[in-house]
C-alpha cells in the first residue's frame, strides 16, 4: 500500500468522518506550492481557504514564531500582554475602528459579534433588541449560533433546535430586508462578497442602502470579513472598496497566516457593552499568535499585497473572461474581486475539479458548480496563466 492509502486508512479508524477530503495527503508546503508523499508538486490556488495569504511557511513568519516561542507563548487573559496591544494598534490602524478583541477562529469572532450586538442593545441602549438578520447563501460558522445565522440549510440539518433570534432574508433584496426588521432587530450581518456561498459580490447600491437602513433604525451593521479581509480582494478590508462604515467587523482566516486567530473590531462606544467578565476566551490573543498576526499585517502593508491582489485579480478576470468567450456553453459567469475569484460552470464541476487536481492545480469547488480560487497573494502571474491554460484544455475535452 502506498503512503497515501495508509494515511487514508488510519484516518478512517481515528478521526470523526465529517470531512470530504481531497485525495491528497500534504507532506510539505512552501510559498504557493504543496508537495505530497510521492514528491509531486501542486500549485496552491486555495491557500488553506484564504488563510496563507503570504504563502506557506513565509520565512519571516517562521522567524517570528521561533523568536516569540522562546520568549512568551501563553499566560492567559488574566494578565496584561504587550503583544496583544501591538497587534491591536496594527489592525485598528488599517480601519476606522478603535477597539479590538481577539479570539481563536472565525465562528468565535462572529459569535462574539452577535453577543456584542445584543448586549449593546440591551445594556447600553436599554432596548429589547436581539434579532440578527443575515442573508441567504451566507456562511458565518459552525457553532450553534453561527450556523443558525448561516443562510444555507445543508450545514444545519440534524442540529435542531436552533437558538432563537435569527432571521434570514433573500440575498440582494432590499425590500425583503426592510420587511424583516422589527422592534426587536439588533443587527444586520453580511459578507460583502459571499465566499462559501459561491463568490457572490453584493452590489454597492445594496450595501449603501443596508448601511442607511441600519442608521435609520438604530441597528448595528456587522460585516463578516473573515474570508474577504487582509488584502484578499484588493483592499485591506473588502468594505473599504465602498467607503462603508460598519459598526463591527469580524476577521480570522488570513490573520495568522496559518496559526489560529479570530478578531472583532468595533468602536469605543459599542465596546463598552463588553464589561469585565462578560465575554472572553482562554487562548484568544495569546502572545505568540499576536506577534505572528502583527507580522502578517506588517508584511501585507510593506509588500503592498492589496495592490498585488488587485492587479493579479484583474489579470485573472481578463484571462477567465477570454475562456468564457471561448466556452460560452460551459462557463456561466466569472465573479470576484482581487484574488477572490469564482468561475461558475453551467454543469456540476466535480470532474473539472478532479482533472485540475490531477494536473497539479488545487482549487475549491463550492455550490457544486463554482470553481473557487483563493491563491496566496504572492502567487506569480505565470502560474495563473498556467492554470487558465490547463482549464482551457480540460474544458476543450468536455465539449
Ligand atoms: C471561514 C468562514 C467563517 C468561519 O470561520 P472558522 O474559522 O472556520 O470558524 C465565517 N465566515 C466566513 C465568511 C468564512 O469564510
Amino acid at each position: 500500500m502506498n503512503k497515501f492509502n495508509i494515511i487514508k486508512d488510519r484516518e478512517k479508524k481515528l478521526h470523526c468522518p465529517m470531512y470530504g477530503r481531497y485525495p491528497l495527503a500534504v507532506k510539505k508546503a512552501r510559498g504557493y506550492k504543496l508537495y505530497d508523499f510521492d514528491g509531486q508538486e501542486y500549485i496552491d490556488l486555495l491557500a488553506g481557504i484564504s488563510v496563507c495569504n503570504l504563502g506557506h511557511s513565509h520565512p519571516e513568519i517562521v522567524q517570528v514564531i521561533k523568536e516569540q516561542a522562546e520568549k512568551l507563548i501563553h499566560v492567559s487573559n488574566l494578565f496584561y500582554q504587550e503583544e496583544q496591544l501591538g497587534l491591536a494598534e496594527k489592525i485598528l490602524g488599517t480601519s476606522h475602528f478603535d477597539r479590538a478583541f481577539f479570539c481563536n477562529s472565525g465562528a468565535e469572532a462572529n459569535e462574539g459579534a452577535i453577543k456584542l450586538a445584543r448586549r449593546y442593545m440591551q445594556k447600553i441602549k436599554n432596548q429589547n433588541k436581539f434579532e440578527i438578520i443575515t442573508l441567504t447563501g451566507s456562511f458565518h460558522g459552525r457553532t450553534l449560533a453561527t450556523l443558525t445565522a448561516t443562510g444555507q440549510d445543508k450545514i444545519k440539518e440534524g442540529f435542531s433546535p436552533y437558538p432563537e433570534g435569527f432571521k434570514i432574508v433573500a440575498f440582494n433584496d432590499i425590500k425583503a430586508l426592510k420587511n424583516t426588521i422589527t422592534d426587536n432587530t439588533a443587527a444586520i450581518m453580511l459578507e460583502v462578497i459571499q465566499g462559501e456561498g459561491g463568490i457572490r459580490p453584493l452590489p454597492y447600491e445594496y450595501l449603501a442602502q443596508v448601511q442607511e437602513i441600519c442608521q435609520e433604525n438604530d441597528l448595528l451593521f456587522i460585516i463578516d470579513e473573515i474570508q474577504t479581509g487582509l488584502a484578499r480582494t484588493g483592499k485591506f478590508w473588502a468594505h473599504q472598496h465602498y467607503n462603508l462604515k460598519p459598526d463591527i467587523v469580524t476577521s480570522a482566516k488570513a490573520l495568522g497566516n496559518g496559526l489560529p486567530i479570530g478578531a472583532l473590531l468595533t468602536t469605543q462606544e459599542i465596546s463598552e457593552a463588553f464589561g469585565p467578565g462578560t465575554h472572553g476566551t482562554t487562548f484568544g490573543g495569546n502572545a505568540l499568535i499576536c506577534k505572528v498576526a502583527e507580522k502578517v499585517i506588517d508584511i501585507i502593508l510593506r509588500d503592498n499585497l492589496a495592490e498585488q491582489a488587485r492587479v493579479k485579480g484583474q489579470f485573472c478576470l481578463d484571462l477567465f473572461s477570454e475562456l468564457k468567450n471561448e466556452f460560452p456553453d460551459l462557463i456561466a459567469e466569472i465573479r470576484g474581486a482581487g484574488l477572490m475569484l469564482g468561475i461558475e460552470l453551467t454543469f456540476p464541476g466535480q470532474k473539472v475539479w478532479a482533472n485540475l487536481l490531477k494536473r497539479g492545480f488545487i482549487v475549491n469547488l463550492t455550490q457544486e458548480k463554482v470553481l473557487r480560487l483563493l491563491p496566496p497573494l504572492i502567487i506569480p502571474q505565470e502560474e495563473l496563466v498556467g492554470f487558465a491554460q490547463n482549464l482551457k484544455e480540460i474544458l476543450a475535452e468536455t465539449v
